[in-house]
């Protein structure tokens, strides 16, 4: 008899002891079916042992194991166990945030009749050795099969579909997991590649030529020099080999794009998508296809790093400096980091993609650590956009547009050109005022100020999500003169509708987009030059490629300039560098607008000059100085309760239970949170940091465990390590 140590999703530090009679062995990796308190629930297999870890009579026996899905790899395995122990995490709900939905369900149908087909060895045997010269018919299909390695069968008339199963009878084609996603791939001839510029194929060539193994690479081309193809061309080369890779993306929204690209270059290929945005069963499906290796590539976001690849050679990790890549409640990993751990465990290569790396991965390369490799042309215009600062100062706005970019708007659509204004606020106004007495409209359940949207009118909390009725007089001192303050999207949207009555205009954010869903139409009519005016927030400044895009104006970027936030500047800089990048990627050059009341900020300095690596090494040095990240490592305790005091009191406990065993670790004093107040809850926060990430970690084993033991208090608490969010 063995025992089963099984990760169940719970939020409890430890792994859960399950009888069992069968083959011990086979049940490593294994989801199984077993009994929870008063319920079943599935878990997953990460141990099989001998004996059991708490007195044999308490085990309870395994209900039966999952058969028609593959164990995980120990691989998979190693790396759910270092997110666990690295993030401090509960190992059975990193198991859980790691797997698709689909497959923990505990009725699944994910395995459906798959819908495609690929040549079997029988077929390839039967190809060379001219078995089918007397059925021609038969000969052809499988000569398509095998030309484009896998033939859909909804792509297939009705007499071919019984050609098809006669094939299938026979052996020589066999079933192929099939993604929903991938049923209209193209099966047509590819059209040759773009040619590569010199300093593309000098990339190509150090990658090429450096040794196998761990390799990471950090690839820092500026927006437009053609990373992509850089990507593509990799891909190329293991898919020769026959292996798998791993695209990350930080946002869905940049999906579509990309995976029209990599489909159209290498059809026939399995190619999945793996991201939120997918129904629970596609999802599924498309991770077990990645599982089986029927998937060559699989294009992700975040969540995407856990996916089993038994054939994984590379993994990509492009804009490795976004924010998203870190996930912000629940396990709070960064899937950058996890990237890079899992390429150094297969000893394969990884390579973070950016045009403003993040200062850790800049940093990481200054040291040695990371090979760098650098794209400093653009592939297309061979021109930077040009960019100009627009002083604010003693200048009179008309609906928060100075005079020079109104015109520069105006001469832009006379000539047939598209305009992009980036507001990274979305809503009508940001504040309602009132004028007699200076109430505003606050959020009953948060710290943050109700946005007002005209949409369909409503004051909406951008945090938790409250909505109510925009008061029509002060609720403090009943005056009628309520003033919208500030400006997000739809203001600016009905301001330029006024100004340019005969240009199309779109707006683009979260509201107009609702995730991804319209996304892709949306696109499609920017390329279709169905539009003339985009106004859009942040949404829509990655990664994006318009080549009839030739001026970019960016509005309100001085909020984020004095944010509490030690890392706001290098967002900031990132983003304004991102999206003055999407100016002038066709024949014209581009032009880029930035309306600032601090043109001489060094930020805004190093924007104009577009040295990333100057402002970098300044941004390093300061936080050298003040000893910041990547200087030194750290994690936030974060905590929430009822009541502020109780909050803080908490922390106060916490911050004793630390101090016998914090030798070469700094705790600091509690503090309340930027938004102190979120959904009811009062929140606050502990930050401990080491120059030893070894020293600190030590620290958080025992910190945490003591914390854990101290069950008296109605505080909620999460740890996050290399926290993102001060
Ligand atoms: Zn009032
Ligand atoms: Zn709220």
């Amino acid at each position: 008899m063995a025992y089963l140590r099984v990760a169940v999703d719970v939020p409890l530090p430890t792994l859960f002891d399950y009888r069992w009679d069968g083959r011990a062995d086979a049940a490593l990796g294994r989801l199984a079916l077993v009994p929870f308190g008063r319920r079943q629930t599935i878990g997953v297999v990460l141990e099989v042992a001998s004996k059991p870890a708490v007195a044999p009579e308490r085990v309870k026996p395994a209900l039966r194991l999952i058969e028609d899905i593959p164990p995980l790899s120990a691989e998979i395995l190693d790396l759910l166990r270092f997110c666990s122990d690295y993030y401090h995490h509960p190992i059975g709900e990193v198991v859980h945030n790691a797997l698709p939905q689909g497959l923990r369900a505990i009725r699944s149908s994910v395995r459906k009749q798959a819908a495609a087909f690929a040549l079997a060895e029988a077929g390839e045997a039967a190809l060379a050795d001219g078995a089918l010269r007397r059925a021609p018919a038969l000969a052809a299909l499988l000569e398509r099969i095998a030309n484009c390695q896998s033939v859909y069968l909804a792509n297939l008339a009705a007499a071919e579909r019984r050609h098809l199963k006669v094939l299938r009878d026979r052996g020589y084609v066999r079933e192929w997991i099939c993604p929903e996603a991938a049923r209209e791939a193209p099966q047509s001839a590819v059209a040759p590649p773009p040619v590569l510029t010199q300093e593309q194929s000098a990339v190509l060539r150090a990658i090429a030529q450096s040794a196998s193994g761990f390799r990471p690479w950090l690839l820092q081309g500026v927006t437009g020099s053609g990373k992509t193809e850089v990507y593509l061309r990799l891909v190329d080369s293991v898919l020769r080999g026959r292996g798998q890779v791993l695209l990350l993306v930080p946002e869905i929204s940049l999906t579509p794009q990309l995976e029209e690209r990599v489909r159209n270059r290498f059809p026939g290929h399995g190619i999945v998508m793996l991201h939120s945005g997918l129904s629970n069963e596609i999802r599924t499906r498309n991770w077990l296809a990645a599982q089986s290796g029927e998937a060559a590539i699989v294009l992700g976001t975040r969540s995407a790093v856990f996916v089993p690849m038994p054939q994984l050679q590379l993994i990509v990790v492009d804009e490795e400096h976004d924010a998203s890549y870190k996930q912000l409640d629940a396990v709070r990993y960064c899937a950058r980091d996890l990237a890079i751990w899992r390429a150094r465990q297969r000893a394969i290569p990884v390579v973070l993609g950016s045009a403003t790396p993040s200062l850790e991965s800049f940093y990481a390369a200054q040291r040695g650590r990371y090979a760098v490799l650098r794209l400093t042309q653009r592939v297309t215009s061979h021109v930077h956009p040009r960019i100009t600062l627009v002083p604010t100062t003693g200048e009179r706005l008309i609906e928060g547009f100075a005079a020079a970019l109104t015109r520069a708007i105006a001469e832009r659509l006379r000539n047939d050109q598209q305009v992009l204004v980036f507001i990274n606020r979305r809503g009508y106004s940001p504040v309602l005022y009132c004028s007699a007495c200076t109430w505003t409209a606050g959020c009953p359940r948060c710290s943050a100020r109700l946005v007002l949207h005209t949409t369909r009118p409503r004051l909406v909390c951008h945090h938790c999500g409250h909505a109510e009725a925009v008061a029509i007089t002060c609720p403090q001192c009943g005056g009628l003169d309520l003033q919208p303050i500030g400006h997000g999207t739809q203001r600016i949207e009905s301001a330029l509708h006024r100004v340019f009555p005969q240009a199309r205009l779109l707006r683009i954010d979260r509201d107009t987009t609702q995730g991804a869903r319209h996304w892709p139409q949306m696109r499609r009519a920017i390329e279709d030059r169905q539009v003339d005016l985009l106004i859009g927030t942040q949404l829509l400044a990655k990664g994006h490629d318009f080549p009839a895009l030739s001026l970019v104006c960016v509005l309100n970027a001085d909020q984020s300039l004095y944010s509490t936030d030690f890392r706001a500047s290098e967002q900031l800089f990132a983003q304004l560098m991102q999206v003055a990048g999407r100016a002038g990627r066709g024949e014209v050059p581009g032009d880029v607008l930035i309306q600032t009341a601090f043109p001489a900020h060094p930020l805004y300095q190093a924007v104009y000059a577009q040295s990333y690596e100057a402002f970098a090494q300044t941004l390093l040095s300061e936080r050298r100085a003040a000893g910041f990240p990547p200087f030194v490592h750290q994690a936030m305790l974060r905590a929430e309760s009822g009541k502020m005091a109780q909050t803080i009191a908490f922390l106060e406990s916490a911050v004793r239970l630390g101090e016998g065993i914090s030798e070469g670790v700094t705790i600091f004093d509690p503090a309340p949170a930027v938004m102190a107040r979120l959904n009811g809850r009062e929140r606050a926060q502990l930050l401990v940091q080491s120059s030893s990430r070894t020293r600190l970690h030590r620290f958080l084993d025992q910190w945490l465990t003591a914390l854990r033991a101290n069950a008296a208090t109605s505080a909620r608490w999460v740890i996050d390590v290399d926290p993102l969010e001060v």
